[in-house]
């Protein structure tokens, strides 16, 4: 009996729970069974072709954001098994002064607070990855996918991408936003109305149609990087939680990396000229890249956590009405 003992002692040790730090971001990779004090566990472990995906993909957003965080930003990283088309989330808890509110992820990074999480915050970031793809295959490794794949790096660093603030406090349950405050995000966003998102609020002047399919990201960087245009963002007439208000219109950007989609064999790693636009909108140094750069939202109870869920679609994307 002892001998067993010793025996699972050594698996638990090569099962060691491995941390990367890419930039601001420590990555933390927890295997099948290890868990972070959340009550979230993984339930598979994790290789080290992942593990290189993930460090390529946070190092895409290391290379672009210039600004100097408060400390390392906290990014756990779990495989988990979920159910329907959902190949990844990322939450990451608000901070809000009741007016504006930020992600963790932003709040120490962006704003460069050195930020005590309060008690039961376990990090600045979670991310999960369905362990099945879906139902489809992942394609793991720096190689384009084959058209039968889902690209694991694709999704990996549009997942990291709501953590930096594609994000929304919105809150579909009570068709108001959070009253902590709104993110920089929202505070661009307008109806067709001209309406715009306000903490506590169904929206300002007059309540918000969060189904106008689009509606408008509005910021001036933004703006210019479109071609002089407002930016449609993702708002399809019937709400789709998870999705709505915190993606750029997949039907407007069939091949852009924070469209609520992805599609078997469509590899997006990079950030466009119009996203880099968001980013600078929302307060970011964005630091151009020369060559190539290699990423949704369900709101939980109280605006206090952002859920993102990235759905596989299948290639070419259907058409939308
Ligand atoms: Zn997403």
């Amino acid at each position: 009996m002892v001998w067993f003992a010793g025996l699972f002692g050594l698996v638990l040790a090569a099962q060691a729970i491995t941390t990367n730090d890419v930039g601001y971001l420590r990555l933390t990779f927890y295997n099948n069974g290890e868990g972070d004090g959340s009550g979230k566990t993984g339930q598979q472990d994790w290789s080290e072709v992942q593990v290189n995906d993930m460090v390529a993909s946070a190092q895409a957003w290391a290379n672009i954001l210039g600004n100097t965080a408060g400390r390392m930003v906290d990014v756990h990283c779990f495989w988990t098994n979920f159910s329907g088309s959902i190949l990844g989330g990322a939450s990451s808890p608000y901070v809000g002064n009741y007016v504006n509110a930020q992600t963790y992820t932003e709040y120490v990074w962006r704003n460069g607070v050195n930020y005590t999480r309060p008690g039961g915050s376990y990090a600045d970031c979670t991310i999960t990855y369905d362990m099945d793809a879906a139902g489809f295959a992942w394609n793991f490794g720096s190689d384009a996918p084959t058209g039968s794949e889902i690209d694991f790096r694709s999704v990996v660093t549009h997942e990291i991408g709501h953590a930096v603030g594609f994000t929304s406090t919105y809150i579909s349950s009570t068709d108001k936003w959070w009253l902590g405050g709104i993110t920089a995000w929202d505070s661009w966003l307008r109806d067709d109305a001209g309406n715009a998102p306000l903490a506590n609020s169904t929206g300002t002047p007059g309540n918000f149609t969060q189904v106008d399919d689009p509606i408008w990201f509005t910021g001036p960087n933004a703006f210019a990087a479109n071609g002089g245009a407002n930016v449609p963002v993702y708002a399809p007439t019937t709400y789709a939680a998870g999705s709505s208000l915190t993606h750029l219109n997949e039907s407007s950007y069939p091949s852009t990396l924070m469209t609520p989609g992805v599609g078997l064999g469509e590899m997006v790693r990079t950030i466009s000229a119009v996203e880099e636009g968001v980013l600078l909108d929302l307060g970011w140094n964005v630091i151009p890249e020369p060559a190539t750069l290699s990423l949704c939202v369900l709101l939980l109870g109280g605006g206090l956590a952002a859920r993102r869920i990235r759905r596989a679609v299948r290639a070419p994307p259907p058409p939308r009405a």
